[in-house]
């Protein structure tokens, strides 16, 4: 018998397409401009560091695998490794915290490169998109495996498992009383009225599972339902309808929530990476480089699970703003010139406007609930981590790159949620400079942008497939 959590938010929780999809028209062209900002496309990363798991002797010597690095004088004083590593303590009106070394803390979801340290490269996001690059074969193969593979839970799993069978059982025995009380009842009046011929009275018929139990499995999305597709075989005109977040399959029924949220996060990040790819594909016969409708169709449309996952992503990245919207509203953005810092704080705090009209499918307050809740964090972090190291044993270093923004860019997603609490942000980044690292807000609105442009790549290429086969 599989015992499952009872439903919760975050699994039934139903994402409006639609108006995800509407609003980030307006996310996607504000986050676009923030991107752009000295804040926050220079970042500093190890960049070179050694696959931790294996030997990885694949490099992609193709150009377009490569990262163009840039000279520090070109980014702000303040920032240079010269010049931090003087500095032991933020400047008097600066909150933003570039300086302050940092190792691995209980609250980190991945390593944060120290922008004091004299160790890591500048690069510039804007000058190295992510995009098509050829990397593939066995050394890509090989480090998705293992990303994946770190979706295996062991002990907190099992505990948490065990007590949510141990919650079933509760409701299994609450159940069948109810049931044999339902049942002697309906005898008794039976007994009563032998005329009325009344029977029944059910309940038994539950099995004994709560109702609450009961959630929805599978999905049941066809292709049709989230892009509209003849590769989804229904055949009929596309529509884009709301579907829960995280209907889950028949082979994810055994796991616990927590566990499904990694793998859904995984899977999302992997569509989008895949989405970039298709969208600025090379083709190699004609040397064009443009949008790969089949490309985007067999790794992502055809598979409208992915397309949940991308969206489960969004959703989580959007909720980590807007829980830390006050303490973004309050922060120092340190470019080197007042006018551009002020720029950069109006362009954000319009962003965190609009970002919290985005309809709320997030709710981190389930999660990490229960008995085990806290091995099962540990071990959760612990499993995020391992993915954040795996990324140096990607063989390209442009993929790697992305894969490190990202993969940072979630972690501080994860840390916002699940490592503090809400009056953690509620009075403004300037009594609390050392919640968050410079490095940690760019990644995560980098990361939020790559999202947003994969949800706006969605919307283009359903136009594409739509000019393609003729749907209306
Ligand atoms: P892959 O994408 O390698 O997928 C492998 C298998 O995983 C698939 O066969 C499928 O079974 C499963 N799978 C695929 N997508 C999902 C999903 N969303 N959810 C669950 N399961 C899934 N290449 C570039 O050209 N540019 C890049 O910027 C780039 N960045 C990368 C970053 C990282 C971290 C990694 C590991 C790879 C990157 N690559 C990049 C390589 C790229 O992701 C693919 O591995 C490569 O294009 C080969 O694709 P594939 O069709 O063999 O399937």
């Amino acid at each position: 018998v599989g015992c499952h959590r009872p439903s919760v938010s975050i699994e039934n929780s139903e994402c409006n397409y639609d108006a995800v999809e509407e609003i980030n028209q307006d996310l996607t062209r504000q986050l676009k401009q923030i991107v752009s900002q000295k804040f926050f496309k220079y970042y500093k990363l190890n960049l070179f560091g050694q696959c931790p798991f294996w030997t990885e002797n694949h490099y992609c010597t193709n150009e377009d695998c490569s990262v163009a690095l840039i000279d520090e004088k070109h980014i702000p004083e303040e920032w240079r490794s010269q010049a931090l590593g003087a500095i032991s303590s933020p400047q008097s009106g600066m909150q933003f915290q570039p300086f302050k070394s940092c190792n691995l803390k209980d609250q980190d979801f991945c390593q944060v490169d120290d922008e004091a340290k004299g160790e890591g490269v500048y690069v510039d996001l804007m000058k190295n998109p992510e995009r098509f690059t050829g990397y593939s074969g066995p050394s890509a193969a090989r480090v998705w495996d293992a990303i994946y593979h770190e979706n295996c839970f062991n002990v907190a799993h099992r505990m948490q498992m065990a007590a949510d069978c141990e919650q079933c059982q509760l409701d299994r025995e609450k159940a069948a009383a109810a049931a044999l009380e339902a049942q002697k009842m309906a005898d008794h009046r039976q007994m009563m009225s032998s005329t009325s011929g009344s029977g029944g009275g059910g309940g038994g018929d539950s099995g004994g599972f709560s109702s609450a139990a009961a959630r929805p499995v599978g999905g049941g999305l066809g292709m049709a339902s989230v892009f509209g597709s003849k590769v989804g075989g229904a055949g009929s005109p596309p529509e884009r309808r709301h579907f829960p977040l995280g209907s889950a399959s028949q082979d994810e029924e055994d796991m616990c929530l927590e566990k499904r949220v990694f793998y859904r996060m995984i899977s999302g990040l992997h569509a989008s990476i895949s989405i970039h790819i298709c969208d600025e594909y090379f083709n190699q016969t004609t040397g064009v480089w443009g949008p790969n409708l089949e490309c985007f169709v067999e790794r992502v449309g055809s598979h409208p699970d992915r397309m949940e996952n991308l969206f489960f992503d969004y959703s989580m990245l959007l909720r980590a703003v807007s829980k830390m919207s006050r303490y973004l509203k309050d922060y120092a953005f340190c470019t080197g010139n007042a006018e551009e810092d002020m720029q950069v704080k109006g362009m954000v705090d319009k962003f965190i406007e609009t970002a919290q009209r985005a309809p709320a499918s997030f709710d981190e307050k389930v999660m990490f609930v229960g008995p085990a809740a806290q091995q099962l964090k540990t071990e959760f972090r612990d499993h995020y981590r391992n993915i954040t190291r795996i990324m140096d044993c990607v063989g390209c270093e442009k993929c790697r790159l992305w894969g490190k923004v990202q993969t940072s860019g979630l972690a501080t997603a994860l840390k916002v949620l699940f490592s503090y609490n809400d009056e953690s942000f509620s009075s403004g980044s300037a009594n609390h400079p050392v919640l968050l690292q410079r490095t940690e807000i760019v990644a995560l609105f980098n990361t939020l942008n790559r999202f947003s442009e994969s949800i706006e790549s969605i919307a283009r290429f359903r136009k594409l497939y739509l000019e393609e086969y003729g749907y209306r």
